[in-house]
């Protein structure tokens, strides 16, 4: 499983639809401060499923679409798509290409879709569940949270390693059985 692409636009600094492909191999993103490099993780952080504004530097959520620029009009809407090539089916889909794509109006509509059907958050949760890659998951290291993984106290850290190795699933579960 890998990211193939993902495409922005109206997100942000991207007001233009814009269409990132990851070869093979490392990607590195480079540019000047302010060019939109820490929101293009942010971008894959709230497509997602991302619900707390704060953690994508705003005060609430329309912050992120497009706000508009002295010689630019603000957009209406964001949307982010990201295209992971599945083909060794590491995500329980029968997709060999999941998409997973999410819109946000300025009026408040907003809406999921896997492989281009509607779909709820909760679909998106669950499919990446468990597979390291969800909005939780520590497939995002985000600056800061390295150090906090380091001087965290040891229940947390184990919490940490619960989720990295997949066993935060199976405690979910038998939560959930035993509620039942
Ligand atoms: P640094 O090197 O300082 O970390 P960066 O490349 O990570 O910079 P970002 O933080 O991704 O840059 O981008 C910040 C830019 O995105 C700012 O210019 C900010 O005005 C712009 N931006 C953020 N939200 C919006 C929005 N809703 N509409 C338009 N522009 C936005
Ligand atoms: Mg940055």
């Amino acid at each position: 499983m890998k990211l193939k692409s993902l495409e922005i636009s109206g997100f942000k600094s991207f007001a233009d639809y814009t269409k990132i492909e990851f070869e093979d191999g490392v990607t590195g993103i480079v540019g000047p401060n302010g060019s939109g490099k820490s929101n293009v993780t942010e971008a894959i952080k709230w497509v997602l499923g991302e619900q707390s504004a704060k953690n994508l530097r705003g005060a609430k959520m329309p912050d992120v679409i497009f706000a508009g620029t002295s010689k630019r009009r603000p957009l209406n809407r964001a949307m982010v798509t990201m295209i992971l090539d599945n083909s060794d089916h590491y995500v329980e889909s029968d997709y060999t290409e999941v998409s997973v794509t999410r819109k946000l109006f300025r009026n408040g509509d907003s809406r999921y879709e896997l492989n281009g059907q509607e779909c709820r958050l909760k679909d998106i949760t669950d499919l990446f569940s468990d597979s390291g890659i969800g909005g939780n998951a520590f497939s995002m290291i985000s600056q800061g949270r390295v150090e906090a993984i380091f001087n965290s106290k040891p229940e947390d850290r184990r919490f940490i390693i619960e989720e990295v190795t997949g066993v935060s699933k199976y405690k979910s579960d038998k939560e959930k059985a035993k509620r039942e």
